[in-house]
């Protein structure tokens, strides 16, 4: 059998979005499962909607993404089959020439129909309960009428002449067979009057030029398929073999939208996901083990990957289930990497200023101590900011109930200035020989634990919650935790 080749082959009219990205993933995972070639093509010749700003965001997403490939420009050696963006191909000819052969050999023909006429022509047959298509009026048009129109200024698009009964049977390694019938389908343009290729016919002949072996693509391509079989029919071409993956709906069981607050790749990188993380939930859309495995590594995925397991049925898009697998990846991981990650993300966003004099080093102690809580990078600079402050920006409630009420206000003025001066000389500043530090006073002085903690760590944090109040004051250091805590005792009671 041939070597796999597939491709990603997005329209540059906007972002890359959770479908896309779905749909680069299996084709990048099916080629490296199977060692073959990822090719990425532009197919840009909706030139209203076709963007360059359009085709670098979709570029930067698949780098994030890590869905590198193996030919395509830019940014690769290997262009065999270059150009790989369609209006360049367009520009060679590429498309022109096999649209002259199927007019040459009958299989197409020149239509100088008006989109308006066409227009009118089809609503006639929807009243009329026929197929709402292209009646084919201009299949029989004489070389003399084709003059006339020409010498009136018109200029004509080209029609595929589709058969008029038969079925095609499109065997999807997904769905299986489904079968489609001739008299359905329009003579549809495959050449527009501007001399562009439309979708269906640059996608055939830049499939077959480019020795596509597979065709993985979203289900709403699956009335495209029919059309483009009967192109690869007519050219007498072999055709790829074709795989539809299952639509994504949103949480209403509509299909995935920005309706259901679906944001592009980029805008998830920017909110904090990790790229693994995002990898992990795409794969389970569509996709599953024997064993319903749910965390994936990218290695992982390549050695299990098969389509013969994606699964015909919708999956539905479900944001918290993303948000956890965040955080599960996140906790995997080491300080630095954590680290590493989340300066990536503050590069990414240009959040620097967030983050200015901050000690690295601390820092990354401090992230670990707050790994549970982080579900997101961009949670981390309000989980650890404290650590970092001059000043103390104490929580209004917290001075309110730990330090200040009627109740309290004694007993943490006692504790402050008694272990203000008990933690000066505690020689052994560990997380453990701490808390038996602040165990033994809560004994002594004959009052609960927690009347020694919570003032302890509004003192030192300005916070009701944190991190654990021993691994805190450990991190933050002798000299750091006295120095609040003298604070503290001269901001409120003194
Ligand atoms: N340019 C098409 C799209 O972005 C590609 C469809 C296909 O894979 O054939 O939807």
């Amino acid at each position: 059998m041939a070597d796999v080749r597939v491709r990603f082959a997005p329209s540059p009219t906007g972002d890359l979005h959770v479908g896309g990205a779905r749909t680069a993933l299996f084709n990048w995972l099916f080629a490296k499962n199977r060692k073959g070639k990822f090719i990425l093509r532009i197919e840009d010749t909706d030139e209203v909607r076709s963007t360059e700003a359009s085709v670098k965001v979709i570029l930067d997403a698949m780098k994030w993404l890590q869905l590198d490939w193996d030919e395509g420009q830019p940014d690769n050696e290997n262009l065999k089959y270059s150009p790989y963006y369609q209006m360049e191909r367009k520009e060679k000819g590429i498309y022109q020439k096999y649209a002259d052969e199927l007019v040459t050999r009958k299989l197409a023909y020149y239509c100088y129909c008006d989109p308006e006429e066409v227009d009118d022509i089809r609503k006639k047959s929807q009243i009329n309960k026929l197929p709402p298509k292209y009646d084919g009026r201009c299949r029989y048009s004489t070389l003399e009428q084709r003059e006339q129109q020409k010498k009136r200024g018109k200029v004509p698009v080209v029609r595929f002449r589709m058969p008029d009964t038969g079925i095609v049977v499109l065997n999807d390694i997904i769905r299986g067979k489904i079968k489609f019938d001739n008299f359905l389908l329009d003579d549809f343009v495959i050449i527009k009057a501007n001399g562009t290729p439309t979708y269906n016919f640059a996608c055939v002949v830049d499939d077959y030029l480019m020795k596509i072996t597979h065709v993985l693509r979203g289900d709403d391509h699956i009335s495209n398929t029919p059309k483009q079989m009967h192109i690869y029919n007519a050219l007498n071409w072999e055709m790829p073999e074709f795989a539809h993956l299952a639509m994504i709906l949103g949480s209403d069981g509509s299909r995935l939208s920005k309706r259901h607050g679906h944001i592009s790749v980029l805008e998830y990188r920017k909110e904090g996901y990790l790229q693994e993380a995002l990898i992990n939930y795409l794969v389970l859309l569509g996709w599953s083990t024997e064993d319903s495995q749910q965390i994936f590594t990218m290695e992982d995925m390549k050695q299990k990957f098969s389509i013969e397991r994606c699964g015909a049925s919708p999956s539905v898009f479900d944001s918290a289930k993303l948000l956890w697998l965040n955080g599960e990846k996140i906790r995997s991981k080491s300080s630095d990497q954590i680290y590493e990650l989340f300066i990536d993300w503050i590069n990414y966003t240009g959040n620097d200023k967030l983050i200015k004099n901050w000690d690295t080093e601390l820092l990354k102690k401090a992230i670990f101590l707050e790994r549970d809580k982080i579900k997101l990078l961009k949670n981390i600079p309000s989980l650890v900011d404290f650590f970092f402050t001059k000043d103390i920006d104490y929580e209004e409630d917290a001075i309110r109930t730990v330090l200040l009420s009627e109740k309290s206000k004694n007993v943490a003025e006692l504790v402050l200035t008694k272990s203000l001066i008990g933690l000066s000389n505690h020689q052994d500043f560990s997380a453990v020989s701490l808390e038996k530090y602040a165990r033994h006073f809560a004994m002594d002085k004959n009052i609960k634990t927690s009347q020694v903690f919570h003032p302890i760590r509004v003192a030192i944090s300005g916070r009701k919650q944190g991190p654990s109040l021993f691994h805190m004051m450990e991190i933050m250091g002798r000299e750091e935790v006295v120095r609040r805590i003298n604070v503290t005792i001269n901001k409120f009671f003194t």
